[in-house]
């Protein structure tokens, strides 16, 4: 069997790749299983040198990586090569952190002596997706090796470029043969690897509908997942926020990665008072953007990633306006992936923008009477990822954050990740936290000793 990368902005295939066989994926294991043995028995301080050669490593060929990453999936070069270097960021995060977040814990109790100490638990398979290519899958291996553990990724087939890239990162950065190995292997391999007693864990970034399998499977072999899902974020804007930058945020929110990022501001919630000027001001905004080649650093928004997922988002859009929707930006302008924002007024519950995870260029505004409508309307859904609240009130801005059924709620800013603080979901956005002291907590056995 063969993958195909294929360029989303001109549809020209870039490579074809050849799956793993059962012989090369069985070799991947034993060496995965071996390395592990010598890996989580360095010291902390020496696994995190490795990481922090890995943070230098993406920094100096960030051009390079970011190249290949816009060529594959389509975001601009900018947001490629920032892409890479926040991975590199977070390894001097966890390299300077980590001694801490792992360090053993005394427990006062009846022994003499009892403490909580951290061990890894082996080999991590890590089913990624495409749309932030080196993140989703850095994000989990940094934390993840540091603590001991070794790693194994399936990537999305159509970023495998990328995926091999990630490999040579960790090798060309010095560390030790099988920590970690990529693997080029379809869906229904992994619940094969899932049920190989060399794997311990998984972690899944992606749709709802494969976080279900992959619990389930791993929920039946007694084995640790991890899962960060969708997301149809609210933003909320009341009356009194500064609108400019509401709307500024908003716009950078929904559209940066064409769309395409889990945390983005899928639904701009606005209080009455402030509904006539706040859509002005998305609107002029989103007239700045300049949709196209994602390698010329006049374009401002590339392509979509993949035919199928634009012919999703037209779909969504066109649904919710046959529901009633209003569609500001005129009309819908699509060539293959290339598709120019949208924005829709007057969505409801029960139209697919709101119902629905939207994950491209579509920005909805929905009208809501007063702060509590805001709050209703922002946790009428499934999802539970990010959320942001717009108000001059800092105090009534916590208040409400606190009420927002999210995993995590930005007041007046972007919605995003970063390594100082834990991001994941709730409700079907997942479970399980990244990033921070908490993400370096999940792949590891919290061990007691007890001393009488
Ligand atoms: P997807 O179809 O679920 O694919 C993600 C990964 O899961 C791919 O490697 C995919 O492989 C694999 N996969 C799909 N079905 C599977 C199954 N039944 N068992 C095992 N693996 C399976 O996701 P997508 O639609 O391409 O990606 C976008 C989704 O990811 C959005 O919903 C987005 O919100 C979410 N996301 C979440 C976060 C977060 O941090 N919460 C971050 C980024 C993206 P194949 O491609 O081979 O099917």
């Amino acid at each position: 069997m063969t993958f195909s990368s294929i360029n989303p902005y001109n549809q020209r295939k870039l490579k074809t790749y050849r799956t793993d066989s059962l012989a090369t994926i069985e070799r991947k294991l034993k060496q995965a299983d071996r390395a592990f043995a010598d890996w989580s028995a360095l010291s902390l301080r020496d696994r995190t040198n490795f990481l922090r050669s890995v943070g230098t490593y993406l920094q100096v060929h960030k051009q390079r990586y970011g190249e290949l990453i816009t060529a594959e999936m389509g975001k601009t070069l900018a947001e490629a090569i920032s892409e890479v270097e926040k991975c590199a960021a977070t390894c001097q995060f966890y390299a300077d952190h980590a001694e801490a977040f792992l360090a053993d814990q005394p427990i006062e109790s009846d022994a003499a002596h009892s403490y909580v100490t951290y061990q890894p638990l082996g080999a991590v398979l890590a089913i990624m997706p495409w749309n932030f290519p080196f993140w989703q899958a850095m994000r989990f291996a940094i934390p993840g090796l540091i603590a001991g553990n070794v790693g194994l990724l399936k990537h999305a087939p159509n970023v495998s470029g990328c995926a091999l890239a990630i490999e040579e990162v960790f090798r060309e950065a010095g560390l030790p043969d099988g920590v970690f190995q990529t693997l080029l292997v379809d869906v229904p391999m992994v619940e094969t690897l899932l049920k190989d007693r060399r794997v311990k864990a998984v972690t899944l970034t992606g749709s709802g509908r494969a976080g279900a399998s992959v619990a389930a499977i791993a929920g039946s072999q007694i084995k640790k997942s991890v899962l960060e899902l969708g997301g149809s974020d609210a933003l909320i804007v009341l009356a009194d926020a500064d609108l400019e930058k509401a709307a500024t945020i908003a716009v950078k929110s929904r559209m940066q990665n064409a769309g395409q990022s889990c945390i983005a501001a899928k639904r701009f919630i606005v209080e009455k008072a402030a509904k006539n000027q706040f859509t002005e001001l998305v609107l002029h905004n989103i007239q700045k953007i300049r949709q196209g080649d994602p390698m010329d650093s006049a374009t401002t928004m590339g392509p979509m990633a993949r035919l199928d997922l634009a012919d999703t988002i037209e779909r969504q859009c066109r649904e919710t306006v046959a529901k009633g929707a209003r569609l500001l930006t005129n009309t819908i302008i699509r060539s293959g992936c290339n598709v120019e924002p949208i924005l829709l007024d007057k969505v409801k519950p029960g139209m697919a923008a709101f119902d629905e995870e939207t994950f491209g260029p579509l920005a909805v505004l929905i009208d809501a009477k007063d702060e509590a409508d805001a709050i209703r309307l922002a946790n009428q859904s499934d999802f539970g990822l990010g959320a942001a609240v717009w108000t001059q009130d800092a105090e009534k801005a916590e208040q409400l954050a606190r009420q927002i059924q999210a995993g995590s709620v930005f007041v007046n800013g972007l919605m995003r990740s970063d390594a100082r603080v834990p991001f994941g979901g709730i409700k079907t956005s997942g479970f399980g936290r990244e990033l921070s002291e908490a993400g370096i907590r999940e792949f590891v056995n919290v061990k007691t000793i007890w001393v009488e």
